[in-house]
């Protein structure tokens, strides 16, 4: 199971500069993970400042 991020998301890019396989990126509305490109390593729900990630 990937992680997801939730419409809680604030747009700040954090989670995306902390993650070492590059799964996350801008989308329309807030950030998105890639979830084949994921590998479960929960570093960006421990960086995001409100909470919006995570275990899908
Ligand atoms: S759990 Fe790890 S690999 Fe998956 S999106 Fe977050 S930082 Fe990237
Ligand atoms: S760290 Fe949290 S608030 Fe910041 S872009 Fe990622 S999901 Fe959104």
């Amino acid at each position: 199971m990937a992680y997801v991020i939730s419409d809680g998301c604030i747009s700040c890019g954090s989670c995306a500069a902390q993650c070492p396989v590059s799964a996350i990126s801008q989308g329309d509305a807030q950030y998105v993970i890639d979830a084949d490109t994921c590998i479960d390593c929960g570093s960006c729900a421990a960086q995001c400042p409100v909470s919006a990630i995570s275990q899908g």
